[in-house]
């Protein structure tokens, strides 16, 4: 159960990985965080405007509908009806090159709508589907904090490119941080990465560094789950003036380490989807046992220097043995019952703690996948013949496990 969801609920609904169902979006990207504070609005506001800064036509949807915040970011005018076409079409604000919808633009940023559930995800699908957007390259959602119902909603009606999550160094949010991690995998949105906001604070009179939150537990995360790890962007008291003033810093002090940083994590995303437009292996959905919809095994990517973490096949060997083919041309052999035991989810791994929940006596000696498919271009979800298909296997995951068996048998 991920915040009272159960895992049926879940599976009922699976987003794809384009934004095929909105003509004319590229890509559509949920800004998401275990809880609020974090920065949240404020990453999506300056990451919005550093990837139209780098030349993309950006979107931004206020989606944090009970308590809206970014058209106080942006210095727009709030308490006024955004203007509609003839055909009841919203037409977006124009700001800083943007296209900006919020709730905040209708209520006033005092003012939180009170809505009940079915009514924010209505609300949410109006404002999403029904906005005459230009053509765009990426439409950011900021989403409110937290693992619930507009979350949900989100996920199972709109096609999300992916998830970047934002979390602040200390303990606590990464905690809760994972948790809101572990619900968007299970929806199957592939998560772009995490990025660890009010990291080290520079004194700007000393210069002197201080890690007022602790520092680098965001990048240890990534690492620990597999998924890339984005940049952090540093504690600084002008993120909070410009923010509060309606000039957002990128805008406002474009020369600073904030500015820059989020301009990096910007240059990073689109590498990111750039990679995936090269990615040799389409998303698939295999059937271990019939090998229908098998995916390719493409010995011709190899090459000296590919990435150790890229798979360009995928093959069942002998009906217990799952072998994955690197790009780096290494093969790595999975026994599947070594599989089954290494599973993470948390069923089997206690989220917390990390203590393992899993009884490897209580799994079957021929324990097999039923399907195996593919999770955004990071990880594999295997669908196991026991019933169990909750877990994800991250490329990075995987690869370490294979280099571990090389070393004990060397
Ligand atoms: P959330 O959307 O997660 O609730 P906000 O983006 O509204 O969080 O930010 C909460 C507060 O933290 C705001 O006052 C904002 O200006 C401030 N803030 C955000 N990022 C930083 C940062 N890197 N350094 C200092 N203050 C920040």
């Amino acid at each position: 159960m991920v915040s009272g969801y159960s895992q049926r609920d879940l599976q009922g609904h699976k987003s794809s990985s384009s934004a095929e169902g909105l003509p004319g979006i590229r890509h559509i990207i949920a800004i998401g965080s275990g809880k609020g504070g974090v920065g949240k609005s404020t990453v999506a506001v300056n990451l919005a405007l550093a990837l139209n800064g780098i030349g993309s036509r950006v979107g931004l949807v206020d989606a944090d509908i009970l308590g809206p915040s970014i058209p106080g970011m942006l210095g727009l005018a709030t308490g006024e009806p955004p203007q509609a076409t003839k055909d009841g079409m919203i037409i977006p604000s124009k700001c800083y090159g943007l296209q900006v919808v919020s709730m905040g633009l209708l209520t006033g940023d005092d003012a939180p709508a009170v809505l009940r559930g079915p009514m924010v995800s209505k609300y949410l699908q109006m404002f999403i589907g029904s906005v005459q957007w230009q053509p765009l390259d990426y439409l950011i959602l900021d989403l409110p904090p937290g693992t619930g119902d507009t979350q949900l909603t989100l996920a199972q009606s709109f096609p999300l490119s992916g998830v970047v999550i934002v979390t602040t160094p200390q303990n606590v949010s990464l905690k809760i941080a994972r948790r809101g991690l572990r619900m968007f995998e299970m929806l199957q949105v592939p998560i772009l990465g995490i990025i660890e906001n009010m990291s080290t604070f520079t004194c700007p009179h000393c210069g002197n560094a201080t890690d007022v939150f602790r520092r680098g537990g965001g990048e240890s995360m990534s690492r620990e789950l597999g998924v890339p790890f984005l940049g952090a962007i540093p504690l600084d008291a002008d993120i909070v003036t410009s923010s509060d003033n309606g000039h957002p810093i990128i805008i406002d002090q474009p020369n600073t380490v904030a500015a820059h940083a989020y301009l990096a994590i910007a240059k990073e995303l689109v590498s990111e989807f750039e990679e995936l437009k090269g990615v040799t292996l389409r998303p698939f959905m295999w059937n271990w046992k019939t090998n229908e919809g098998k995916t390719a095994w493409v010995e011709s990517a190899i090459h000296a220097g590919g990435s150790p973490t890229t798979p360009i096949g995928f093959r069942n060997l002998d009906g217990s043995t799952l072998s994955v083919l690197w790009e780096d041309g290494k093969q790595d052999d999975f026994d599947v019952r070594n599989l089954r035991l290494a599973c993470r989810c948390a069923l089997c791994i206690e989220e917390m703690s990390g203590r393992p929940l899993l009884d490897p006596n209580s799994v079957l000696i021929n324990v097999a996948p039923r399907m195996i498919s593919s999770v955004g271009n990071y990880a594999i979800r295997i669908n196991w013949n026991d019933g169990h298909s909750s877990g994800i296997y991250s490329f990075t995951h995987l690869r370490a496990m294979g280099d571990a068996a090389n070393q004990h048998t060397t």
